[in-house]
C-alpha cells in the first residue's frame, strides 16, 4: 500500500474517476462567477467555512438549501457575528446538533477580530494553517483540512465518515473504526495528492458517497477496486468492523400543551446548561417509574412552570431518536387550573399564537407537534 508506485496510480485514478464522476457542482466548491477554480486559484473562505460545520453531521443532499438559505440571511463572517442566538438558532432549525450553530456563531466573533479591517472578501485575510483553524470554536481537524485543502489548495489530509470507511476497506482492518483511527489517518496522508489536494480530498468524499457507501458498495465500477483488500476478499460490506453497539437509553417525555383565553400557546426556552441550548418547546418532561404520563404532565408543569393543570385529551405521540437516547413523546392539551407561568427551570415562557410558533426555533420533535396543533385547531375549527 505504501509503494510509491501504487500510491502515484492510486491518486491517478482516483482523480481520473473524479474528473468524470465527481460532485462537480457544490456551490461553495466553484469560484463566485460559477466557474471551477484552476489549481492557483484560491476560494472564498466563509461560505466553506459554513458549509463545513453543517456537514459535520449531515449529508450534501440535505446541508445544501440550509446552506443557501444561510448564505442569504448571513452572506457575510461579520454579518454572523453581529446576528442574535435566536436568529442564529431560527435559521439552523430542522439541521440538528444545535451546538454547532453555538460554535459556528463563536468562531465569527473570533474571525470579525482576526479579519480586522481587512478585506474579509480576499482568501488572502484569513488564516491558512491547521492550527488557527483548530483553536477555533468547533473546527476539528477534518473540518479545518477541508477548509483549508478547498479555499487554498493546500495539502492538508482529512478523515470524514466517508474517509474512514473507504481506507478501512482498502486495508482491510481488523480493528474498529475508533481503535484504528490513528493508521487511517497516517493512511489519508500518505495517499493525499500534494499537486491536487483540493480535488482529491473531494473525489475521497465522493468515491464515499457515491461508490463506496455503507451499504451495496458498487465495487465494479470503483477506481481503486485493484487496490482494495475488501473487494478482492469478497466482503466490503464486512468493513468497518464494527464496535460493541450501546443500547440507547428509552425514555417516555409527557407533553403538556397549554392554551390561553386568546388561544394562545405556552412555550418556554431552553437553558444554557442544556442540549439544543437557547431553543424553544412545549413544557413537560420524563416519567418516572410507575407514573402515569397523564401524571408526569400535571408534576413536570407544576415543578417547571408553577402551574396547575388538568391534562384533558391526548393528541398525538410518537418515537423520536437522537444519537445518545430514543424518547417516545405523548403529547396532550391540557386546561390550566391555576397559577401564573414562571421560567423556573427554564429562560422565559411566552404565550405564543400558533400562527407564530413558525418565529421561534424549535428542536425537531416539536415540529411533530406543532404540525399536530395546526390539524386540531383545523379540525375543531370544522367539526
Ligand atoms: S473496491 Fe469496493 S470496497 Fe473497495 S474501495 Fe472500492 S467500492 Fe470500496
Amino acid at each position: 500500500m505504501e509503494n510509491f508506485e501504487s500510491i502515484e496510480k492510486m491518486r491517478f485514478e482516483l482523480l481520473k474517476w473524479y474528473a468524470c464522476h465527481g460532485r462537480h457542482s457544490i456551490p461553495w466548491k466553484l469560484k463566485p462567477d460559477g466557474s471551477v477554480p484552476k489549481k492557483s486559484e484560491k476560494l472564498p473562505v466563509y461560505p466553506i467555512l459554513v458549509a463545513e460545520v453543517m456537514l459535520q453531521q449531515t449529508q450534501l443532499n440535505v446541508v445544501l438549501p440550509y446552506w443557501e438559505n444561510w448564505m442569504k440571511t448571513f452572506p457575510t463572517v461579520f454579518d454572523l457575528a453581529s446576528a442574535l442566538d435566536h436568529e442564529i438558532l431560527l435559521a439552523w432549525q430542522g439541521l440538528g446538533y444545535y451546538s454547532r450553530a453555538h460554535r459556528i456563531h463563536k468562531t465569527s466573533k473570533v474571525l470579525r477580530n482576526v479579519l480586522g479591517d481587512s478585506d474579509h472578501l480576499n482568501p488572502e485575510s484569513w488564516p491558512n494553517d491547521k492550527e488557527s483553524w483548530i483553536a477555533l470554536p468547533g473546527i476539528g481537524r477534518t473540518t479545518a483540512a477541508s477548509i483549508i485543502s478547498s479555499a487554498f489548495n493546500i495539502p492538508e489530509a482529512l478523515l470524514d465518515g466517508n474517509v474512514k470507511r473507504i481506507l478501512s476497506r482498502l486495508i482491510g482492518s481488523q480493528e474498529s473504526l475508533s481503535k484504528d483511527l490513528k493508521r487511517l489517518w497516517k493512511l489519508s496522508d500518505v495517499l493525499l495528492d500534494p499537486d491536487y489536494p483540493r480535488d482529491f480530498n473531494q473525489a475521497l468524499m465522493d468515491l464515499g458517497a457515491k461508490i463506496c457507501t455503507s451499504k451495496n458498495p458498487k465495487c465494479f465500477c470503483c477506481p481503486w477496486q485493484k487496490y482494495c483488500f475488501a473487494y478482492h476478499e469478497g466482503n466490503p460490506s464486512d468493513f468497518p468492523i464494527k464496535g460493541s453497539r450501546k443500547v440507547l437509553p428509552y425514555s417516555v417525555i409527557g407533553i403538556g400543551l397549554v392554551f390561553n383565553d386568546l388561544g394562545e400557546v405556552l412555550i418556554d426556552q431552553r437553558t444554557n446548561g442544556q442540549s439544543m441550548a437557547g431553543m424553544w418547546e412545549f413544557p413537560g418532561g420524563k416519567q418516572e417509574e410507575g407514573e402515569a404520563v397523564e401524571s408526569t404532565v400535571i408534576r413536570e408543569l407544576s415543578e417547571e412552570l408553577g402551574i396547575k393543570v388538568k391534562v384533558a385529551k391526548k393528541l398525538v405521540e410518537f418515537d423520536h431518536s437522537y444519537s445518545h437516547q430514543k424518547l417516545h413523546f405523548v403529547v396532550y392539551i391540557c386546561q390550566l387550573i391555576s397559577g401564573v407561568p414562571q421560567p423556573l427551570a427554564s429562560v422565559q415562557t411566552k404565550w405564543v399564537p400558533p400562527s407564530e410558533l413558525i418565529n421561534y426555533p424549535f428542536p425537531a420533535a416539536n415540529q411533530k407537534m406543532i404540525s399536530a396543533i395546526k390539524d386540531y385547531l383545523v379540525s375543531n375549527q370544522n367539526p
